[in-house]
């Protein structure tokens, strides 16, 4: 585990982020709150490109839970069978669905609890949501930036949780809403697990990876 880099290298390291990329963007497709949710539940082991594909065509019929719950599992399966783990993910997207109808009114909650009360949202998927949608400085660490914190040294940690906190607490404030995104596209393209592109990134003379590529 790299050491935690200090606050000046950090921040010169998210200017460089912001620099090469102003606005980062997740990549799951959807059109409200809720088909944001139930696309972050189905992400689970699969590829966002993967998820999309199957979801095109299911949100234009059901971007709402009640659609959902007249889809009926059955019906939802015929249009996600293309993703890992299609069924538990298919019982899981029902039941937050029923349960958004009963104790939500149909809306998504914005509290990480109530989130996380739903039917296949941990914490991640919650955290993804208050970031994404409701533009809260919440970081989902997934194994992207698991990776990039624990290489660079930004936010070390020996389990996501521990580097969910080491980029609360390191990460500059103005950095913060983005640092979610600009971390997941540089771990996902650059700093990729099994050969990462040092030649190519911009970070490189400030990452502490002690086994760089050229
Ligand atoms: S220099 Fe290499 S290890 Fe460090 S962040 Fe860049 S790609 Fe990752």
């Amino acid at each position: 585990m790299a050491k935690q880099l200090p606050y000046k290298t950090i921040r010169e390291i998210f200017r460089r982020f912001r620099e090469a990329e102003p606005e980062p963007k997740g990549e799951l497709e959807h059109v409200n709150a809720y088909t944001l949710v139930v696309a972050v539940a189905l992400s689970a082991q699969a590829t966002d490109a993967g998820v999309n594909k199957a979801t095109r065509t299911l949100f234009q019929i059901a971007d709402t839970p009640e659609k959902m719950l007249a889809l009926g599992e059955e019906g939802l399966i015929e249009h996600i069978k293309t993703i890992g783990l299609f069924r538990q993910k298919a019982k899981n997207v029902i039941k937050l669905s029923r349960i958004l109808v009963e104790e939500y009114d149909g809306e998504v909650p914005n509290s990480r609890a109530a989130l996380q009360s739903l039917s296949g949202v941990g914490r991640k998927t919650a955290n993804v949501v208050l970031n994404m949608w409701w533009r809260y400085p919440a970081q989902a660490v997934d194994t992207h930036i698991f990776r990039v914190g624990n290489r660079t040294g930004i936010a070390p940690g020996k389990d996501v949780v521990a580097v969910e906190r080491a980029i609360e607490d390191n990460v500059p404030a103005d950095f913060a809403l983005h640092a979610h995104h600009w971390l997941i596209l540089h771990g996902r393209y650059i700093c990729v697990a099994r050969k990462p592109k040092c030649g190519a990134c911009i970070i490189r003379d400030l990452c502490q990876y002690e086994e760089k590529t050229l």
